[in-house]
């Protein structure tokens, strides 16, 4: 398989870099790949991490699949990019030190767009829409995004917060509703998608619902866009801390990469449970967030990943004496995901994020937000 100017060779692994663009003194950015091709025909799996510069584990993950991965046992191309985002890396940081913009919103877009129609129309409106000039960042990655249709699968691996369950993202699939077979065809993707996840092993978490998750432009990051665009399966991994190593969630994160090339039959065996942490599958979950209401410091009651009934307390909010200003309670069963590694609070703080049952569909029109106002307009009707 060829990725732009690296060509894997059967039975090898193959280390090279792709060209991402000049920088002003006139040195290239480059983006480290290899290819681990099998000598049998097979699926393409893209594995990528560190897309945001200051998280580790994806990273450290797939340093040690491209050392104990064995070519001659693969059947297909796994493509491997540790860091989809090496300046990032270099400082540590979310974004690159050249743009502050997400990387991981910067995927073509799978929404489809209806331009305003306008009553006056001036010669600079393109050159004033920030939208038609993308950073460089954009640029690579969408010229990147060309191998994209050559993929089967595609697993992002991230970080969420120090104090996190190690969980999986699923998108909803979104469907042009004016296509015939679209909805059967989407729900099957879905399906296909679900198993990869399940197959990991870690805690399934949805995406949120449609106006959440098109507000925050989820439908642009990696694998929000290879599901939605490319409509392949693909998910986010999250692993636990930014910012250093817990070599025990590597061998998680490694197990649950292993797991997927079973599942898909890329290397030989059956996938293994995770079982040195707690991994709640018996409810389809979605994620809502926990705030504080007044001033002061927030003490969590329970641990991550320890099931709560709804009206059990999960934080208090103490003053400076210790005195209990305020004590945050379940409003549904389920369980804190992740919680900021913080201990000061305001009101409206974000404290946690919480799992709760997903009710919502988990295939969807794109036009449903549209849709869901026009019903509630003739409902008042
Ligand atoms: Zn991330």
């Amino acid at each position: 398989m060829k990725i732009f100017n690296v060509e894997g060779k059967k039975g090898e692994k193959t280390f090279g870099y792709i060209d991402m663009f000049e920088y002003p003194h006139g040195t290239t950015e480059k983006l480290p790949i290899c290819i681990i091709e099998g000598f049998e025909e097979g699926p393409a799996f893209l594995l990528t991490g560190n897309i945001h510069g200051d998280e580790l584990h994806g990273l450290v993950t797939l340093q040690e699949i491209i050392q104990e991965i064995d070519p001659s046992k693969v059947k297909g191309t796994v493509i491997i990019i540790p860091s989809l985002n090496p300046a990032g890396l270099l400082v540590l940081k979310r974004s690159p030190f050249y743009t502050r913009a997400d990387p991981n919103r910067l995927w073509p877009d799978p929404k489809p767009k209806k331009e305003p129609k306008l009553k006056y129309v001036d010669h600079y409106d393109e050159n004033l829409d920030s939208d038609k000039h993308p950073n460089i960042q954009e640029i690579f990655y969408t010229k990147f995004a060309q191998i994209l249709p050559e993929v089967d699968y595609f697993i992002d691996l991230h970080c969420h917060a120090i104090r996190s369950l190690p969980f999986s993202y699923l998108d909803r699939v979104y469907y042009d509703e004016k296509k015939e077979g679209e909805k059967e065809k989407s729900e099957e993707l879905y399906q296909k998608t679900r198993d990869l996840v399940e197959a990991y092993g870690l805690t399934l978490v949805l995406e949120g619902p449609p106006k959440h998750y098109f507000d925050e432009k989820l439908q642009r990051s990696t694998t929000g866009s290879f599901v939605n665009k490319f409509r392949k399966p693909g998910f986010t991994v999250e692993l636990g801390a930014t910012g250093f190593v817990d070599i025990d969630i590597v061998k998680i994160a490694k197990k649950g990469v292993w797991n997927v090339l079973k599942h898909t039959g890329m290397i030989e065996g059956e996938p293994i449970k995770i079982d040195t942490i707690p991994v709640l599958n018996d409810t389809l979950w979605r994620e809502i967030i926990i705030r504080s209401s007044s001033s002061g410091y927030f003490i969590p009651l329970v641990k991550c990943g320890e099931m709560i009934d709804k009206g059990s307390p999960l934080f208090e909010i103490r003053d400076i004496f210790g005195n209990i200003k305020e004590t945050i309670i379940a409003v549904e069963r389920g369980t804190i995901l992740g919680m900021w590694d913080d201990i000061r609070c305001y009101p409206n703080s974000e404290l946690a994020v919480y799992l709760i049952e997903n009710t919502i569909d988990v295939v969807l029109p794109w036009e449903y937000e549209k849709k869901d106002e026009e019903d509630k307009k003739n409902k008042k009707d």
